[in-house]
């Protein structure tokens, strides 16, 4: 038996690996590979529309949200969104909370004036900022829900009344909130949607259309609404795994109840590690990330044998970032909480032979 805590891309469904590859062999007992159809087939284009709908469904979403499938990984939304929502003489606002939030930032600076509202790189990201103000003339306001990198978590939704965009590559469908809060959100698929590939953009109509640049077509969300995220070929396969991916969450019971198993399966981790002085969580208590938990070790030769003991044991993706160090134990949802149970032995047993 392995588990598997990588970052991204990571675990998915036993059940959505089954279909997806029946899929490659005979795709709706067509006789025809998934891979081998076009996409403007009747037989992808109901994907699609099941791929959007679920989206919807789970999100709950009300009737001026468009879903997109797009192409570029969440990389590409950096500059997408400014390109499509922040004017050149204009200004947007940013939370700085970590690598990812950073790129964002370097992205938006070549298209228009960027504040940075708070930052915790004074301790090595291991904090989200609070109190802090954002400018009310601000065309937008970033921030990235979970921080992948450096496991902390923004818990709340921002206060304010200037329109939120936010990159929950890490932790969409996760928590149940209340997402027609944001004017734009964006996620690379590859942690809790699908296969690695493609991005869902979520985003209002009325906040399109209102920078004075000109778009090239593909860069232009409103052309990709236009066509129904078939501007061009889309990643057909990697949209077909988000479809399976966000079936099983219905079926499962949707974002309520996986955020009970995600919120469990965070508390066995985090009081494992609270209750063993050999491991150090890093980032602050009230902004741990329920998806990625982060801890360092005081010793770097038992460092390596705690990874040596991992690898052992089945046990991928449990060595930290390498700007943090130490450990990331990834826990998105598709991972069951046996394998939390898996990884919390161990340690248990672990600093027992060596605490
Ligand atoms: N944002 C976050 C929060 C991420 O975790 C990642 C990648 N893991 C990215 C952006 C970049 O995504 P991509 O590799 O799809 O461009």
């Amino acid at each position: 038996m392995v588990h598997n805590f990588n970052a991204g891309p990571s675990i998915l469904p036993k059940e959505v690996f089954q279909e997806a590859s029946e899929a490659i062999l005979n795709f709706n007992n067509m006789g025809l590979s998934i891979l081998e159809i076009g996409h403007r087939t009747d037989a992808f284009q109901s994907v699609m529309d099941e791929a959007q709908s679920l989206t919807r469904e789970l999100m709950n979403l009300n009737a001026g949200k468009e879903v997109l499938f797009l192409h570029g990984g969440a990389s590409t939304q950096f500059f997408q969104v400014p390109m499509n929502l922040l004017d050149e003489k204009s200004g947007a606002a940013y939370l700085d909370c970590g690598v990812w939030g950073t790129k964002a930032i370097k992205e938006a600076k070549l298209y228009g004036n960027v504040e940075v509202v708070a930052s915790s790189k004074d301790r090595n990201y291991s904090y989200i900022p609070k109190g802090y103000s954002i400018p009310d003339k601000a065309s937008y306001f970033h921030y990235t829900t979970n921080n992948t990198v450096e496991g902390s978590q923004m818990h709340a939704i921002p206060e304010t009344d200037i329109p939120l965009v936010a990159d929950m590559s890490s932790d969409i469908l996760s928590t149940d909130m209340d997402f027609n809060r944001f004017a734009l959100i964006y996620a690379g698929a590859q942690k809790n949607i699908g296969a690695a590939g493609v991005n869902v953009v979520i985003t209002d109509q009325e906040i399109l259309g209102k920078v004075s640049r000109k778009l090239p077509a593909m860069m232009d969300y409103r052309e990709h609404i236009k066509n129904g995220s078939m501007l061009n070929t889309p990643p057909v396969f990697a949209v077909y795994v988000c479809m399976l991916t966000l079936r099983w969450l219905k079926k499962i019971g949707g974002v309520k109840a996986i955020q009970k198993l995600n919120e469990k399966k965070a508390a066995l981790l985090y009081d494992t590690l609270d209750q063993l002085p050999l491991f150090t969580p890093t980032v602050a208590k009230e902004d741990r990330s329920l998806m990625n938990a982060v801890f360092t070790m005081a010793d770097a030769d038992l460092e390596k044998a705690f990874l040596a003991t991992c690898k052992a044991n089945g046990m991928y993706g449990v060595k930290g970032h390498r700007s943090v160090g130490g450990f990331r134990i990834s826990m998105y949802n598709a991972l069951p909480y046996e394998s939390v149970e898996a990884v919390t032995d161990l340690m248990k047993d672990f600093a027992n032979k060596n605490g």
